[in-house]
C-alpha cells in the first residue's frame, strides 16, 4: 500500500480512549478539522472527529482509510477546546466526552425528505361527482393548490390513510417532496418586555456594561427578586445580535414550566433537550442547535455538549443546585463546564441562584466573577418570617412528627383557605423497619443500606440500587408476625399524620417516585390553581415553583442535611432551607416558615431566621479556610470498588504505595492522603467500597498530579473497579 502522508489526519473516536488515532483520507476526498466521520476500529465501526495532523506518524501498513465523511457542518473550535480542557480537568477520557457531543446519533443520518401530497387538476375537474364525502373533503383541503402532508389531511379532513392513499391510486392526487419546515419559530426578543424596577434595571445594566466576549456574572438575589426577568432582558439582547442562546437548569422537572414561562416573554417555546426525550426528538434539536434554525434550548446539563452554531449566552438558573454535579463515572460539575465552554466561545455565562454555591461566592469576593445583588423581592412582600421549633421541648409524642405549634399554623392556613407546604427530604413511608422482637432491621441485599418503607404500593425498597420486594408481613429473622414496626418518617407518613388530623382538607404528597412526566407537571398545575390545602413534599417542591395561594412552609426535619457530615452539609442545608422557606408567600402576603430542629443552637438556623446569608457566607467560608478546603483547596477521591471488601482495599494501598513523592513541577509538600478508608456506604449493589481522598493547596495542579500517579500505578484489574472523582461533591 502506498499512502501519501498529507492525507493522514488524526481521529478522535467516541470510545473510551484519551488520544486519537491516526487514519488517511480516501483519494478524491477532503476533511478538516471537527469534520465527523465513520472509521473502522478493530472489528467495529465508530464515530469520531477529525482533530488534525498526527503528532507521530504510524507504519503506513497499517493505516486504514475512513470510511464515511458525514455531511454536516464540521464540529467548532470552542467545542473541541471544551472537550480537551474538561478532559484535562476532569480526567474524563476525551473519547467519552465527544460521545457527549455525539449524543444524538440520528442526527448524523440523512434526513428522510417530507412526503406531501398536491391536487392533480386536471383529474380533478372531470370526477368530482363520483366522489365519496370523505375524499371531498380532502380535495377541498388541497384545492388551494399548496402540498399537504398525509398527518395534515388525515387531522384537518378527519379522514383514515386509506381514504388518501385511495386518491392517490386514481391519481387525483400526486405525491411531492417538500422542504421541512422548522417546527422552531424564532424566539421574538421584543415580544412581551416587562418594565423593570429601578433594582432590576441597575442589574441589567450591570450586565450590559460587562466586557464583550467571555465574562461570567453572579446573579446573587433573594427568592423572589426578579433574576428570571433579568436575564431574560439581557438573553433578548443576545437573540437581538441573532445568537443562541442556552439556558440550564437543575431538574428535568422544571423545564416545560420554564419553557411556557419564557414562551410567554418571548412568544415561542425553545427547544427542550435533556437525557429523557427519544432518539428522534434529539436528533431534531441536534440538528437545528448545529444549522443555527434553532435560537434557543432549555435543558439540563447534558445540553453544555450541544454542537452550537454561534452560541452567545450561557445562564445557568439555581446554579448551588448539587444536580449540577454528574457523579455516575463521567464525574464532571456542570457549572464548571459551562465557564469552560463560555471561555473557549468567548462569550458571557449568568449564574443565578438566591443562595450561591460558596465555590461562586468566593469567586465574586475576589472579582473573578462580576457580582450582582438583588435585595428585595419584586413583589415588595417581605421574606417570609422564619421560627425555629425546638424539638428538644416541642416534639409530639410516639409515632408523631409534626410539633402542636406548627399544626395550629396550618389550621388557620386552612381556615383562611391558603396553602401549607410540609418539607421532609425523604422518599417513602419510613427509613427503617425493625423487627420489635428481635431487633433485627431490613437491609438490602446489595447495599449496606436500610429499605425503606413505601406504604402506597406496600413494598420496601433501596433507594441507591433500586431493589424492591413486598412488604413483609413477619420478620426474615426470628419469623414472628405482627412485630414489625416502621422507625421515623417520610413523606408518606406526614401525609398521613396530617390526614388523621385534617381528614377534610385536600393533600397531595410529591417526591421523585412520581418521576418527571406529565403527572406530575398536572399535580403541580393543580396545586398553583389552588386545589390543595396541605403538600407533603421532597426536595422536588422546594425549586423554581410559584405558588399563589401558598403562605407556611413548615420543615418536619431540620437537621437532616446536616447528619449527613460532609463538608458542604451546612452549606447545602442552609440552601435548601432558605429555598423552601422563599416560596411561602411570594404573593400578596408575608409567608411564615417553620423550621423544626433538635439543634436550634446552630448558626444556620439563626442565620436562617435572621435572613443573614452575608453573616452565614462569612462564618463557613472562615472555616473552610481555615481547613483548607474548597473553594480555598482542593481534593481529589478515588473510589475503589469490588467483590470482595480486601481486594478493593488491597488495591487501594497498592495505589497509595505508587503515589508520586517528588516532582520536577510542583511542590509536594502540601498534599495530604487520607485513606484507603472503607466508604460510609460500604456495599453498594453488591460491589465494596473503599476511598482515597487526595486534598492540595488551591494553586496546585491536581489534575496532573493525579493523571500522572495513574499513569504510574498498577491498572484495575480482576473486577476491580476504580472511579477518579475531581471536586468530588458527595463523600458516601
Ligand atoms: P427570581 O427568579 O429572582 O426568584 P422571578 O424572576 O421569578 O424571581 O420574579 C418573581 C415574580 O415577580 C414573578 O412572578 C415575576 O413574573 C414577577 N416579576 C419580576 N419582575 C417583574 C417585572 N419587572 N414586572 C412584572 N413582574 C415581575
Ligand atoms: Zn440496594
Amino acid at each position: 500500500m502506498n499512502k501519501n502522508y498529507d492525507n493522514i489526519v488524526s481521529i478522535l473516536v467516541n470510545v473510551a480512549v484519551n488520544e486519537p488515532y491516526s487514519y488517511s483520507v480516501p483519494d478524491g476526498k477532503s476533511v478538516r478539522r471537527g469534520t465527523i466521520v465513520r472509521v473502522p476500529l478493530g472489528a467495529r465501526k465508530q464515530i469520531g472527529v477529525v482533530l488534525g495532523k498526527p503528532k507521530n506518524n504510524i507504519a503506513h501498513n497499517r493505516l486504514r482509510d475512513i470510511e464515511y465523511i458525514y455531511d454536516c457542518p464540521p464540529l467548532r473550535e470552542e467545542l473541541l477546546e471544551t472537550i480537551n480542557w474538561m478532559a484535562e480537568y476532569t480526567l474524563i477520557t476525551r473519547g467519552m466526552l465527544l460521545r457527549s457531543v455525539l449524543s444524538a446519533k440520528k442526527a448524523l443520518e440523512k434526513e428522510k425528505p417530507l412526503l406531501a401530497y398536491k391536487l392533480n387538476n386536471k383529474f380533478y375537474a372531470t370526477s368530482e361527482k363520483k366522489l365519496t364525502r370523505a375524499r371531498k373533503k380532502v380535495l377541498n383541503i388541497l384545492a388551494d393548490g399548496l402540498a399537504h402532508t398525509k398527518r395534515d389531511l388525515k387531522e384537518r379532513a378527519m379522514v383514515s390513510a386509506s381514504v388518501i392513499d385511495g386518491l392517490e391510486k386514481i391519481g387525483v392526487i400526486y405525491k411531492v417532496e417538500i422542504d421541512k419546515i422548522s417546527e422552531f419559530t424564532s424566539p421574538n426578543p421584543n415580544f412581551a418586555p416587562l418594565k423593570l424596577n429601578k433594582e432590576q434595571m441597575k442589574a441589567l445594566k450591570n450586565l450590559r456594561k460587562m466586557d464583550k466576549g467571555f465574562g461570567v456574572a453572579l446573579l446573587d438575589g433573594v427568592t423572589g427578586g426578579g433574576k428570571t426577568e433579568i436575564f431574560f432582558e439581557k438573553i433578548a439582547d443576545i437573540l437581538r445580535e441573532g445568537r443562541q442562546i442556552l439556558i440550564l437548569l437543575p431538574e428535568i422537572a422544571l423545564t416545560d414550566g420554564f419553557i411556557e414561562r419564557f414562551a410567554l416573554r418571548f412568544g415561542a417555546k425553545a427547544a427542550k433537550w435533556h437525557s429523557e426525550m427519544s432518539e428522534n426528538q434529539r436528533a431534531k434539536i441536534w440538528r437545528g442547535v448545529m444549522n443555527g434554525s434553532i435560537r434557543a434550548v432549555i435543558g439540563a446539563r447534558s445540553a453544555l455538549f450541544l454542537p452550537f452554531y454561534n452560541l452567545g449566552l450561557i445562564v445557568l438558573d439555581e446554579e448551588h443546585d448539587s444536580a449540577y454535579k454528574q457523579s455516575d463515572g463521567m464525574n464532571y460539575h456542570a457549572r464548571h463546564l459551562a465557564v469552560i465552554r463560555a471561555k473557549f466561545a468567548g462569550i458571557m455565562l449568568i449564574l443565578s441562584s438566591a443562595t450561591p454555591s460558596l465555590e461562586s461566592r468566593f469567586n465574586a469576593n475576589i472579582g473573578k466573577y462580576k457580582h450582582i445583588r438583588i435585595e428585595n423581592r419584586y413583589s415588595k412582600i417581605a421574606l417570609p418570617d422564619v421560627k425555629i421549633i425546638n424539638m428538644r421541648e416541642e416534639a409530639p409524642k410516639g409515632g408523631k412528627w409534626v410539633a402542636d405549634e406548627l399544626i395550629l399554623e396550618i389550621k388557620k392556613n386552612l381556615q383562611h383557605n391558603e396553602q401549607s407546604l410540609l418539607f421532609l427530604n425523604r422518599r417513602g413511608y419510613a427509613p427503617l423497619t425493625l423487627c420489635r422482637a428481635c431487633g433485627y432491621r431490613f437491609q438490602c441485599s446489595n447495599c449496606s443500606a436500610w429499605l425503606v418503607e413505601h406504604r402506597f404500593v406496600h413494598k420496601l425498597m433501596c433507594h441507591h440500587c433500586g431493589l424492591e420486594i413486598k412488604k413483609p408481613t413477619k420478620c426474615f429473622a426470628c419469623g414472628q408476625t405482627d412485630s414489625l414496626v416502621a422507625v421515623g418518617p417520610g413523606v408518606e407518613r406526614i401525609a398521613q399524620e396530617m390526614q388523621e388530623i385534617f381528614p377534610d382538607a385536600r393533600q397531595v404528597v410529591l417526591s421523585s417516585d412520581m418521576g418527571s412526566g406529565a403527572a406530575l407537571r398536572e399535580k403541580f398545575m393543580q396545586i398553583e390553581q389552588g386545589e390543595y390545602d396541605i403538600i407533603i413534599g421532597t426536595q422536588l417542591v422546594a425549586k423554581g415553583h410559584h405558588f399563589e395561594k401558598l403562605t407556611l412552609v413548615g420543615v418536619i426535619d431540620a437537621d437532616l442535611g446536616l447528619a449527613q457530615g460532609d463538608l458542604r452539609a451546612a452549606e447545602k442545608t442552609f440552601q435548601i432551607l432558605t429555598q423552601v422557606s422563599g416560596r411561602a408567600g411570594r404573593v400578596g402576603k408575608r409567608g411564615r416558615a417553620y423550621l423544626q430542629t433538635y439543634h436550634s443552637e446552630n448558626k444556620i438556623f439563626k442565620a436562617l431566621s435572621q435572613h443573614d446569608s452575608e453573616g452565614f457566607y462569612e462564618h463557613e467560608l472562615t472555616i473552610r479556610k481555615e481547613a483548607g478546603l474548597p473553594p480555598y483547596g482542593r481534593l481529589a477521591a478515588m473510589i475503589i470498588s469490588a467483590d470482595k471488601n480486601e481486594k478493593a482495599f488491597s488495591y487501594a494501598r497498592s495505589l497509595i504505595a505508587h503515589a508520586p513523592k517528588s516532582s520536577n513541577v510542583q511542590d509536594l509538600r502540601n498534599l495530604k492522603i487520607y485513606g484507603p478508608a472503607q466508604a460510609p456506604i460500604s456495599v453498594l449493589r453488591g460491589l465494596h467500597r473503599v476511598r482515597i481522598l487526595v486534598q492540595s493547596e488551591k494553586n496546585f495542579n491536581l489534575s496532573s498530579y493525579m493523571r500522572f500517579w495513574l499513569d504510574n500505578a498498577p491498572k484495575p484489574k480482576g473486577g476491580i473497579k476504580m472511579q477518579i472523582d475531581i471536586e468530588p461533591m458527595n463523600f458516601y
